[in-house]
């Protein structure tokens, strides 16, 4: 009692000195929040939408032969989901995405069937270096902590887009156009793809399909914090 009073109070001493502010609105968040509470509250929880899991199974159906298809949340435009992943992406919060893979660790501890490896979607080299980190990674990493499932980096990028402006805004935050390698995989293991944001599948489509070339037998699921929901 006295040490959860210490630890709380201690919280607020930290906000006093040094505020969070929300990435979304700019308000004072609470101590490590990323969002205030009123952007939270407008998060979009996929359970919360009716027919989203035929909407995300049907994403892939005659591309990809996959064992389970999910997302944490409903991407909308100009919305905290947006906000948040441009910080992840973009002003190096990885604080963000060790969230997304918090709270997808604690789903999969849910699931019936569990898969045998987490698998992140690589981003190139050059943006790695740029960038200092890939976000896909950092989710995976933290799903891995919280589920105590084995991260495995199998896939690279081989290939640079370079200049993508013809690109459909969509298409752009996939940086379609790349390719993938694939290491020699389990043909009987159940690998689950992690992704930040889900939009046309394309990359997805990718790399799995890369592995289901090596290995046929590898059976697959996706998993993303994000997915594009057009209503
Ligand atoms: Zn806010």
């Amino acid at each position: 009692m006295f040490l959860t009073r210490l630890i709380s109070g201690f919280g607020d001493l930290l906000q006093l000195f040094f505020p969070s502010y929300c990435i979304h609105c700019s308000d004072i968040s609470g101590a490590g929040q990323s969002l205030c509470s009123g952007c939270r509250v407008k998060l979009i929880g996929l359970d919360e939408l009716e027919g989203m899991d035929h909407y995300l199974k049907g994403l892939f159906d005659g591309r990809l032969p996959l064992e389970r298809a999910c997302a944490l949340y409903a991407f909308k435009e100009r919305s905290p989901i947006q906000s948040l992943l441009h910080g992840l992406k973009y002003k190096d919060r990885k604080d963000i995405g060790r969230e997304f893979g918090r709270l997808m660790g604690e789903d999969l501890k849910e699931w019936k069937v569990k898969p045998d490896f987490i698998v992140p979607v690589p981003i190139h080299p050059k943006k790695r270096r740029k960038r200092g980190y890939n976000q896909a990674e950092v989710i995976a990493e933290a799903i891995s902590e919280n589920s105590g499932i084995a991260v495995r980096d199998i896939f690279e990028r081989v290939e640079h887009s370079g200049s993508n402006t013809k690109l459909s805004r969509w298409e752009r935050w996939e940086n379609v156009g790349e390719s993938f390698s694939c290491r020699s995989i389990d043909e009987s293991a159940y690998y689950l793809l992690i992704d930040d944001v889900l939009t046309t599948g394309a990359t997805i489509e990718a790399c799995i399909g890369k592995a289901l070339q090596n290995a046929p037998g590898s059976r697959w699921g996706v998993y993303t914090a994000a997915v594009v929901w057009r209503d």
